[in-house]
């Protein structure tokens, strides 16, 4: 009897690349491959890489020894390689990690099982519009676009991702359909600029003010919409559901956006807003293109649409000549707007971006490690008090874990919960809370009732 191909993917980093991995699980299981945990007795082993920062990319080159090792036991084995660390020369990656069989950009993904030797050809398209083996039943990523052609200094995504292209508004519609059909509680759009979706440019060409985009027709690309449109659509869809999106920019989030948000039933009170910095000079040295004013009046546009909205953000710490007043302020907006959470990263300078070029990293490891450790503790004051005010509030919660006797979900507004009674959770269902607890980064509550 014929023996079973095995496959095992391990994923690096964000949403986009897990989504990715359902792809290319897709791809391998049509050619007749079956999921392993265990890469010993995988025929197949993939690493889908992050390149974001250089921890990520030390991750996949620390796995040399180990790999070595299981293909001398295991010699059918095959190493792929493919995401966003093959932005490096393939010379360059060869010699840091001579275990790789197989050097795959994630566009090409429809050549993999020729490169395998399977006979199953698939025709050349865009890898988008692969199925994806979801590894959630209740939770799913759609990708709905990917590059991005903002070129923000520090940034690897438009030299690993390449330019932005936008998925057919129908094939997203399809998919996010289907998936609801199957009964899935909450869709993901994923883009890197996920709010740039479907616009080839705007057609006065104005640079963006940092007000509004309000009454500037934009020119949109074959076969898409504006994202709110798509929102629009998707919420549309009969169903009891949840729409999530990330990572929108600043600069792309029109009034119109705001108000299809405000007017949505579906789309969850939650926007993760990526601000980077809190001062001028460091985010034109980004290339955000907005000021701090701008994003302040862009919140507060937010906020008056949608009072009970949760504000999350990305920032850097340690930027190249990031001074110590300059952080400060980075610090004094997160005590203004009071985010409701934010992932901070240390900068690290990547190959080719325009920050590794031109700017000195002059900010010490240590020091950024400092900042990072301030900003953190600014933000957990922040979210002790705004966290307060859920006290007593009977929140809706989709069930996302049980562990150790224990289960946990996230409110509309990605708040953490600890359910204290978790004999009634059933994860993958939306549950109603009552908050008993307060934290900075978990709540504690107690289901009152299931949906
Ligand atoms: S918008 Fe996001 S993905 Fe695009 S260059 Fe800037 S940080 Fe990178």
């Amino acid at each position: 009897m014929k023996k079973t191909k095995k496959y095992k993917i391990i994923t690096f980093g964000c949403q986009a690349n897990k989504s990715d991995s359902e792809r290319i699980a897709y791809v391998l299981e049509s050619s007749g491959y079956k999921k392993t945990a265990d890469e010993k007795n995988a025929d197949v082993l993939v690493f889908n890489t992050c390149s974001v920062r250089k921890s990520a990319e030390d991750r996949v080159f620390g796995q040399a020894k180990n790999i070595t090792k299981i293909k001398k036991q295991n010699k059918n084995l095959k190493v792929i390689l493919t995401g966003c660390m093959m932005h490096h020369k393939k010379e360059y990656l060869q010699e840091k990690m001579p275990f790789v069989d197989i050097f795959l950009h994630i566009k090409d993904l429809y050549t993999l099982p020729s490169l395998l030797g399977e006979t199953l050809k698939i025709k050349p398209k865009e890898y988008l519009s692969f199925e994806a083996k979801h590894e959630s039943n209740f939770r799913a990523y759609i990708p709905i676009s990917y590059g991005c052609n903002n070129f923000c200094t520090y940034c690897i995504v438009p030299f690993s991702r390449g330019k932005e292209y936008s998925r057919p508004k129908k094939e997203i519609i399809k998919e996010a359909k289907e998936l609801i059909k199957k009964g899935y509680k909450e869709i993901w759009l994923l883009g890197q600029n996920v709010n740039s979706y479907g616009i080839e440019n705007y057609s006065n060409k104005t640079i963006w003010d940092g007000k509004t985009r309000k009454g500037e027709k934009p020119i949109i690309k074959k076969g898409c919409c504006t994202f709110s449109d798509l929102l629009k659509e998707i919420d549309k869809i009969k169903g009891d559901f949840w729409i999530r999106f990330t990572s929108p920019h600043p600069k792309d989030f029109t009034d119109e956006l705001i108000d299809t948000i405000a007017n949505s039933k579906k789309i969850t009170n939650y926007i993760n807003l990526p601000v980077q910095a809190g001062d001028d000079e460091i985010l034109k040295k980004m290339n955000r293109t907005y000021t701090v004013a701008h994003y302040e009046q862009l919140v507060q546009r937010i906020r008056k649409k949608i009072p009970d909205i949760a504000i999350s953000t990305d920032t850097i710490v340690g930027f190249p000549q990031e001074t110590k007043k300059q952080f400060e302020n980075t610090k004094k907006l997160y005590r203004k707007i009071g985010f409701d959470m934010a992932f901070i990263a240390k900068y690290s300078p990547r190959p080719n971006t325009a920050s590794a070029i031109a700017l000195k990293d002059t900010v010490s490891q240590q020091e950024k490690e400092r900042r990072h450790k301030e900003l953190t503790k600014v933000l957990e004051k922040g979210l002790l008090k705004k966290n307060k005010q859920l006290l007593g509030k009977i929140l809706r919660v989709l069930v996302d874990e049980k562990k150790k006797g224990k289960a946990y979900g996230r409110t509309e507004g990605m708040k953490l919960v600890e359910i204290q009674n978790p004999q009634k959770a059933k994860i993958g269902e939306f549950v109603d809370v009552k908050i008993t607890q307060t934290g900075a980064w978990a709540q504690k509550g107690e289901i009152i009732s299931q949906k």
